[in-house]
């Protein structure tokens, strides 16, 4: 069951008002708009940074959002909401690891989705997101003294149809009309106007708080799409700052033994060590200067960026297989690659640059700050939409199959990964069984051959198919996955035209790590795969048919058909058996190849026969009979 959630009313949405572009980050989020042809960050009085935290009392009013929030953490930290861009589109399963790495609590609702506990009351990720949207919002009022209602959100390249939904969501709750998702380096690639050459391979290149992002995107005749994304979630200056603190509390330690901060030193701890991290990215040293006198705690020291730089390598090195799984993945040589672009605050880290510089042999673009390059591209995508500018189309891809479970548990797949959005693609399918009047359609993603491997997006039946022999119903299974990335499936059958359509609200179920770990093991198990797929598919095959056959020898035999004999000789009934007996002996083995031979061969004995009954039962089923009766 998707989340209800009771929308605000929107009515004021239809004035043309302005539309805002708005990087909704993990750690901090900025809007901004497009002024007489040029992208700016809306600052408020504390600069154009608001960070996503939330802080709420415990009757669930909001106490604090952004700059005053962060500092909320320090003294009430289990009141305080961050990083819930980490819990968009999860279920409690998903994200139940990590709670251990939060200072608030979460929680598990009904049909296993997340909550975040404060106090009494419950909240959803996208209620929480909704906050800082409306913070946004509300800047973005203040600054152009009317209502802005419509904005174009960001997302990493990567988030599934879940996270997708959920962004969209929270908008929506915030009294936002979102006018379309964008991918994040997409993006940052506008900013940089990197669409202004016809054509270009560009490498995108995000480290911001918490987590790492890799794009590489083909740019080809003003049109972006992303050829691959890679990255790491749980990787970005956040450990760089917990490596210092590490650090710091083990000095302290050593003066101090009966040390054991609590959550609020601990916060306290953390924002020396990212001050001094953020100066080092300037400066070769650093004082640090350290003062909780409840724990007797005076620390000093200074800190050079080659000790910094020493102590967080092995972080920094971390980037780099993901950027050279991503070049892999995009059939490229990294010699291919024209443009590199910085986004995220981390990478103003001098020792991140000249890692960038050494895997993709090229200077990075740095002209922007890299904190604010994502905003602006999607201010730019705003402007676009709100049809000041037209010359920017804006494609991405699905970061994983999309397709349907059929007999055998297998995925049949519709989209491949890493098609282009928005995209459109049909299949056609058939009955199993004798007489089946609905359709099961399991909708999932992922990139394994059987679906108990992938996830399952969404269930529906197709009912008011005809009565008829297996095989002979058709129905047609059509995707539609728009330019937000949000998938559409209908089905419908094709004698009648019966339709049943449906727009994919998963169930919060995937996380990132499941979609990293499934696209590992599709390679893993590929060979494995291909084996056991051959066989069900063979089994499967073969026991159709031998059902098939059985059925109609049978009804010749009881007079239930009749042919006669002069035709009954010409479809050769002797041969039918003989390759039906042929294919019983081996449907139970473990030798797909040899299912698959006699599958040909009895195949190509009944083919006259099978050819004539089913016109005979189509035509029969069919005639003088309208779409309304055969459904019922
Ligand atoms: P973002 O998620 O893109 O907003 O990036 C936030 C991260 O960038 C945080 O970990 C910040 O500590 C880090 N950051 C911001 N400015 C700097 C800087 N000058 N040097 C190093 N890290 C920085």
């Amino acid at each position: 069951m998707p989340l209800q959630i009771t929308l605000p009313n929107q009515s004021d949405s239809t004035t043309p008002g302005r539309v805002v572009g708005i990087d909704l980050g993990t750690t901090n989020s900025l809007v901004a708009y497009v002024d007489q042809g040029v992208p700016k960050v809306i600052a408020g009085a504390d600069g154009g940074i608001v960070p996503s935290v939330v802080t709420l009392d415990d009757n669930g009013n909001v106490v604090a959002v952004g700059v005053k929030a962060k500092k909320h953490a320090l003294v009430d930290a289990a009141h305080t909401v961050y990083s819930v861009k980490r819990l968009m589109g999860k279920s409690f399963q998903d994200v139940k690891k990590e709670s251990g790495l939060l200072a608030y609590r979460l929680a598990q609702a009904d049909e296993g989705l997340v909550r975040v506990q404060i106090g009494k009351k419950l909240f959803t990720p996208i209620e929480l997101s909704a906050f800082v949207l409306k913070e946004l919002k509300k800047r973005a009022e203040d600054f152009f003294g009317e209502t802005v209602t419509k904005a174009v959100i960001t997302v990493p390249a990567y988030f599934n149809d879940a996270q997708r939904h959920a962004t969209k969501d929270a908008g929506r709750l915030a009294g936002l009309e979102v006018l379309r998702i964008v991918n994040e380096p997409t993006a940052a690639s506008l900013a940089y106007g990197l669409d202004k050459s016809k054509q270009g391979i560009i490498a995108v290149y995000d480290l911001g708080g918490g987590t790492f992002d890799i794009s590489i995107l083909k740019l080809s005749n003003g049109v972006f799409e992303v050829l691959s994304t890679n990255g790491d979630t749980y990787l970005g200056g956040d450990d760089i700052d917990r490596r210092l603190m590490e650090l710091f509390i083990t000095q302290i330690k050593h003066m101090e033994p009966a040390f054991e901060p609590n959550g609020e030193q601990l916060q306290q701890i953390r924002n020396v060590a990212e001050s001094a991290k953020i100066e080092l990215s300037t400066k070769p040293s650093v004082m640090i200067a350290l003062d909780i006198p409840q724990a007797n705690v005076a620390y000093r020291r200074n800190l050079t960026r080659t000790e910094l730089e020493t102590i967080t390598r092995s972080i920094v090195e971390r980037t780099r297989i993901p950027c050279e799984m991503a070049i892999k993945d995009a059939l490229i040589d990294v010699d291919e690659i024209d443009e590199v672009v910085l986004v995220g605050g981390s990478t103003r880290m001098p020792a991140v640059r000249s890692l960038v510089q050494q895997i993709f042999k090229r200077k990075p673009h740095d002209e922007l700050n890299p904190d604010e390059t994502v905003a602006l591209g999607a201010a730019i995508q705003a402007n676009v939409l709100a049809g000041e500018t037209k010359d920017v189309l804006l494609l991405d891809v699905t970061p994983l199959s999309l397709g349907i479970e059929t007999i055998g548990g297998m995925m049949s797949t519709i989209i491949p990964r890493n098609t282009t959005l928005p995209t459109k693609a049909t299949e056609t399918y058939t009955t199993f069984v004798d007489n089946q009047t609905g359709v099961e359609i399991n909708v999932y993603q992922g990139e394994r051959d059987f679906v108990r491997d992938n996830r399952k997006l969404a269930e529906f039946t197709l009912k008011g198919i005809p009565p008829l022999p297996a095989g002979a119903a058709k129905f047609e299974v059509s995707f539609l996955i728009d330019a937000d990335g949000i998938l559409h499936v209908s089905a419908k059958e094709v004698h009648t035209g019966i339709a049943h359509e449906v727009e994919v609200k998963p169930s919060y179920g995937l996380t990132e790590e499941e979609i990293e770990r499934m696209l590992r093991e599709s390679v893993v198990y590929a060979s494995q795969d291909i084996g056991e797929r051959r066989l069900a598919e063979a089994k499967t095959e073969g026991q159709r048919i031998l059902a098939a056959t059985e059925k109609v020898l049978g009804q010749l035999r009881r007079g239930e058909i009749v042919i006669t004999p002069q035709r009954l000789q010409s479809l050769n009934v002797a041969a039918v058996i003989d390759a039906l007996y042929a294919l019983r002996r081996v449907v139970q083995s473990e030798d797909a190849e040899a299912i698959n031979n006699q599958v040909t061969a009895l195949e190509q004995a009944t083919e006259p026969l099978a050819q004539e009954i089913m016109n005979a039962s189509v035509s029969e089923v069919l005639e003088g009979k309208n779409v309304a009766e055969i459904s019922t």
